[in-house]
């Protein structure tokens, strides 16, 4: 099978496009992923309502800027 070069223009900008829709794809699946990592690390101290991410699994935690013990709030439970 002998390719002309149109054909083979046409296959590698449609290889390439296909390439960079299916790289955005992903990238953006795995930002999303990590932005739902993130916000369920995410504590807000209810003293001085500080926000900041502790991977620990322990259900208190405490905050790094006053120093007092929040507990961790849960999704879906911020009402
Ligand atoms: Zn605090």
């Amino acid at each position: 099978m002998e390719l002309t070069l149109t054909e083979f223009v046409c296959l590698a900008l449609g290889g390439s496009l296909a390439l960079v829709l299916f790289a955005a794809l992903l990238s953006r699946f795995f930002h999303s992923r990590g932005e739902r990592h993130a916000l369920a690390r995410r504590v807000i101290c209810r003293l001085c309502l500080h926000a900041f991410e502790d991977s620990s699994l322990s259900p208190i935690v405490t905050c790094p800027a006053c120093r007092a013990s929040t507990e961790r709030r849960h999704r879906g439970n911020l009402g």
